[in-house]
């Protein structure tokens, strides 16, 4: 192996060392992404069911790269796990969204809220109180201005710390919600101890819940499980009126997904909220 000629890279098959390739580029491009200022977020709204006015706003990243175009971060957000630039790829998030809901506060709009995504390993970071705190007071916004979204799975890998930690949080007044709610196999018995305030229900179950009986029944016990906990639920990946009237019937305190709105430049998303005052 210590002399390996130039045969020895034929090893390697053109597509795998072009996904080898591209993936190593991606590495690259991805750290020097945030000084150079391409990270920009979208913003979806959620409407409450009862009146459809916007009451939340949830921040989604994006990349916009030079050559590779916009990167979805589906693509992005595992590789900055993996890499460890998530820490300060998460920490500008969290605070691009406080800034931008500090203009929406001064053009008068005191209801809405924005929501953030959490990474596995972002819950974990022992500085993410410090970060959550510097960004309200940067911004001069209180604890529940904010919502944090944490994936069922990424509770569910390691339970006991994710309680800790999700307590820490909330003793900072945020509010916090469970992501892709009823994709993580929690039991019973630990969505009791979890001290959060919202489940967001999976798109999966919402996609079909007009055709299958057997999604309708999860979404009405998903809801019912929430309302029993006391807490709020939100169905998200509402793309269609029916989905929208059965989620509002089954109880579902907000509805989100592209039949509201897809998520939108924050000039758009402005756009929106001067539109849901006056209407
Ligand atoms: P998520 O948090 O479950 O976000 C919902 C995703 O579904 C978003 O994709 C959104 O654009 C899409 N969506 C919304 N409404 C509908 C609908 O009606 N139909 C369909 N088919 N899709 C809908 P997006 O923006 O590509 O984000 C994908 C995932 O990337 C997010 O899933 C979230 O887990 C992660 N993500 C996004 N932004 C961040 C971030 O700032 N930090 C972290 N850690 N993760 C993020
Ligand atoms: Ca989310
Ligand atoms: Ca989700
Ligand atoms: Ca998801």
């Amino acid at each position: 192996a210590r002399d390996a000629g130039p045969g020895n890279l034929r090893v390697f098959k053109p597509s795998l060392q072009q996904s080898l390739s591209e993936r190593i580029g991606l590495e690259n491009a991805l750290k020097e992404a945030l000084e150079k200022e391409q990270f920009f977020l979208h913003y979806q709204p959620q409407v409450r069911a009862a009146d459809e006015r916007v009451v939340c706003l949830e921040a989604l990243i994006r990349w916009q790269h030079p050559s590779l175009g916009l990167v979805m971060p589906d693509r992005f957000i595992p590789l900055a796990e993996a890499t460890g630039a998530i820490a300060a790829i998460g920490s500008w998030v969290i605070d691009a969204a406080c800034r931008q809901l500090a203009e929406w506060r001064a053009m008068g709009f005191a209801e809405v809220r924005v929501a953030v995504n959490l990474s596995a390993q972002q819950l974990l970071m022992s500085d993410l109180g410090d970060t959550v705190q510097l960004a309200l007071q940067r911004s001069g916004l209180r604890g529940d201005d904010l919502e944090l979204e944490i994936t069922e799975s990424v509770l569910m890998q390691d339970p006991q710390r994710s309680i800790e930690r999700l307590e820490a949080l909330r003793g900072l007044g945020v509010r916090l919600s469970i992501d892709d709610f009823g994709t993580g196999y929690s039991s019973l018995g630990y969505l009791k101890l979890l001290p959060v305030h919202a489940f967001k229900l999976d798109r999966s179950f919402v996609r079909d819940i007009g055709k299958s009986e057997k999604d309708l029944e999860i979404c009405a016990t998903a809801v019912g499980l929430a309302r029993n906990l006391g807490l709020e639920i939100v169905a998200e990946g509402v793309e269609d009126a029916v989905q929208a009237a059965q989620l509002r019937q089954l109880g579902c305190h907000l509805l989100q997904g592209y039949y509201f709105a897809r998520p939108l430049p924050a000039h758009a998303a402005t756009a929106m909220l001067l539109e849901d005052r006056s209407g």
